[in-house]
């Protein structure tokens, strides 16, 4: 036989687009590769960066086979690619499409590209010149220098310093990049805790010591010290060698948290989220699969970065809906990140004031371990009453109740900080015609255009389409008509500044900032003490420790209640009381007054007797009669078309096709007939961005493979064409 007749070799590569299985390349000659290795393939008109994967390749006929082109540096571990495996699994989504957020840096996988600098080589040039003289003199301390800042050291243009280059005076010589971040160093400065603080910090230790899987609850009130006693878990895994990764729902909280980080490790820890310039995340990838990286703060999506070795995950404020990705690959990162422990084995602490229901249960049945931090640390908690808007409400045209502007005055007067919450962006959620009744509503979702007086638009939340708010009504072109109907924080801040033509008002949201760095110098100057009333929307509700703040109002505290939503109730106990625990976090006296009509209300009497015990017991009783998660599996279908007819008819088609439990093979789907599918009903938000949405919800019992269920139905439903888009949410969280 001739070496041409020979089958070259193949390999499985995943390439990260929507496809589910790795496909098939030839390995070129001299190449060895193993599941793992980042190769460059040829992918349709394009080469792409993608995974040698594992199993056996398929066989393709060589006429169609296709080579390899290129092997680079990097590795992706084994736990990593069961990792997206697990996943894609999970979530039914394409592997490759997973795979993708592994794959979010372009060239990461080069090697580390050198700094060019220049320094002092031979002797001085013939020709000197008064600039030249003042180069050398600044080079003649031997070190080597980045030949800009040479030059502005100098005070002399770049070429004169390339001149010298050329002239062989200077020479060019390659260094090392500086590292993205230091080392952190576990016993740069302990803390020293409270009895209840290390005891809780010891158990914490033992689980990361334990070098296995394993999932904490750590449960406190806020200002208890929680983040305090994980960081001892982090020293932990810190001093045994392994790489430690902390998320946090919203990154305006990382600030706070880099310098509380630095301050107990001697170095800030690498971040990762969307805003950093590509450069940076390129070399803070690398830094972390090579193990340079020791500890990285990061938004869900830092979920997949290659650790080379990591020990420990803090899902910090492990309750907020933000850790949710609904869009492209639907997954709850807190869940994920308790995924990637067990394929790693290594230790996941869950880290909240008020856990969500799924992870409380999770820590009731003894599958986590519940580590509970009852007090405050070094302060009491808020006293937290209720206005009961039906009697003491404001006056007419206003929003805030006489006895919330006594208690701002006072508090102002004393020196420290108010502030008021409104989980509403603008200025008001409607705008009506008070003579023809015409409202502004969004021309492609069912939503109305919310009044954004300091950007003088009106805007929609959900499609970012904008108009220049009129004069005059568009529809019976009366003058004067129009009417803001309802409160945003702009409208709080409007009344306020009337209130108080004194003070210091700052407005919080997230349409108010331009970037992340302007928001931290927000935060920074209410730290500071620079404001002496915040008016802010959920932005400000989260983990923000400001030592000024005494007072928190919360504008309309039955907003969140009004919905469908089975988790309403929970998502508005955790936001108040968040929120209210804002207040005298460093200092007692903290005071928390919260604006209802509703002050009866379960959640309401919960959050004003401080009895979390209670509302945790009503809640879980009331999930398990409606068999809701944790006591039942949920799933949501959300069918989107470019007309109302396409999806319904496409959603109608999709409920005829469930398998019903009478023709279910064998027993492989056994407790089929305890499935139900509900719907298919309008989406909550029937229109978005001009797309129609329908949604069949899925309720399957606790234990059952709801995924080999999901499948099995989409494999008998009709292919969604045309302009059909289909999306799974397994666990949905809101709906
Ligand atoms: P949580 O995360 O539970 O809301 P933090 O960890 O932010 O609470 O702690 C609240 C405040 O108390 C912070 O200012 C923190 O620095 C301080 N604190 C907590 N524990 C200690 C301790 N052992 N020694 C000194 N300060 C502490
Ligand atoms: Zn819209």
């Amino acid at each position: 036989m001739t070496d041409l007749l020979e089958k070259p070799a193949t390999v499985s590569v995943l390439v990260p687009v929507a496809v589910e299985r790795p496909y098939t390349y030839a390995v070129p000659a001299g190449m060895t590769l193993a599941p793992g290795d980042v190769v460059v393939v040829p992918l349709g008109p394009r080469s792409v960066l993608a995974v040698v994967w594992d199993g056996a390749p398929d066989s393709v006929p060589a006429k169609k086979l296709r080579s390899v082109e290129d092997k680079l540096d990097g590795h992706i571990g084994e736990e990593m690619r069961r990792f997206v495996d697990w996943l894609a699994d999970y979530t039914l989504s394409h592997r490759g499409t997973v795979l993708r957020m592994v794959l979010r840096v372009p060239d990461a996988f080069g090697p580390e590209k050198p700094v060019m600098a220049v320094r002092l080589a031979g002797a001085a040039p013939e020709r000197m010149t008064a600039a030249r003289t003042r180069v050398l003199e600044i080079a003649a301390d031997g070190l080597a220098w980045n030949k800009g800042a040479l030059a502005q050291a100098a005070g002399v243009g770049a070429s004169v310093v390339e001149g010298l280059v050329d002239a062989g005076t200077l020479e060019r010589v390659a260094l090392p990049p500086a590292p993205v971040v230091g080392t952190p160093d576990p016993d740069f400065a302990p803390p020293v805790l409270s009895d209840g603080q290390a005891d809780a910090a010891a158990r914490l230790r033992d689980a990361v010591a334990a070098d296995a899987f394993a999932v904490a609850l750590v449960e406190g009130v806020t200002g208890a010290g929680k983040t305090e006693v994980y960081f001892e878990a982090v020293a932990e895994a810190l001093r045994r060698g392994r790489q430690v990764l902390v998320l946090v729902p919203e990154i305006s909280l990382t600030t706070q948290f880099l310098d509380r980080f630095e301050a107990r490790f001697g170095t800030r820890p690498a971040e990762w989220h969307s805003g950093m310039t590509p450069r940076l995340r390129e070399r803070t990838w690398r830094g972390v699969a090579n193990g340079q990286v020791r500890a990285v703060v990061g938004a869900r999506s830092a979920l997949f970065l290659p650790f080379a070795e990591p020990g420990l995950i803090v899902v910090d404020e492990e309750h907020d809906p933000a850790y949710k990705q609904e869009e492209g690959v639907i997954y709850s990162a807190r869940d994920m990140a308790v995924v990637r422990g067990m394929i790693g084995g290594f230790p996941v602490i869950l880290s909240s004031a008020t856990p969500s229901i799924e992870t409380r249960a999770n820590a009731e049945r003894g599958r986590y371990i519940h580590v509970k931090l009852p007090d405050r640390f070094g302060a009491s908690l808020p006293d937290i009453k209720a206005i009961d808007m039906r009697a003491d409400g404001a006056p007419s045209g206003r929003f805030l109740s006489p006895v919330l502007v006594d208690a701002i005055k006072e508090t102002i007067a004393g020196g420290e900080q108010a502030l008021l919450f409104l989980n509403r962006r603008g200025y008001a959620p409607l705008t009506l015609c008070r003579k023809c009744g015409f409202r502004f509503e969004c021309p492609n979702c069912s939503a109305w255009l919310v009044d954004h007086r300091f950007r003088r638009v009106l805007s929609c939340h959900h499609c970012g389409h904008s108009i220049a708010r009129p004069e005059r009504c568009p529809n019976c072109d009366a003058e004067d008509s129009l009417v803001a109907c309802g409160p945003g924080i702009e409208r709080i801040a409007e009344e306020a500044a009337d209130l108080f033509p004194d003070i210091r008002i700052l407005m919080l949201s997230s349409d108010l900032v331009q970037s992340i760095s302007e928001l931290r110098m927000r935060f920074s100057m209410i730290e500071r003490g620079e404001v002496d009333l915040i008016i802010g929307t959920q932005l400000v509700a989260k983990g923000h420790n400001f030592p000024h703040l005494a007072l928190v109002g919360v504008i309309d505290a039955d907003i969140g209640l009004a919905t469908a939503d089975p988790r309403a109730a929970e998502r508005t106990f955790q936001l108040l009381q968040q929120v209210t625990g804002r207040a005298g976090r460093q200092k007692d006296g903290g005071r928390g007054l919260i604006q209802t009509f509703d002050p009866d209300h379960p959640v309401m009497q919960a959050i004003i007797s401080g009895d979390r015990e209670a509302f945790y017991a009503r809640e879980m009783e009331q999930r398990e009669r409606s068999g809701l998660p944790p006591f039942g599996r949920l799933a949501a279908i959300v069918v989107s078309g470019r007309t109302h007819a396409e999806a319904s008819g496409y959603a109608r088609a999709l409920a005829r096709a469930v398998p019903r439990a009478d023709n279910a093979h064998g027993s492989e789907y056994r407790g089929a007939d305890a499935v139900r599918v509900l719907g298919p009903a309008e989406a909550p938000l029937a229109v978005v961005r001009g797309r129609h949405r329908f949604r069949l919800l899925v309720k399957a019992p606790r234990g059952f493979d709801l995924q080999g269920w999901l499948r099995r139905w989409l494999a008998r439903a009709p292919t969604a064409k045309g302009g059909l888009r289909v999306s799974i949410d397994v666990d949905p969280v809101s709906f």
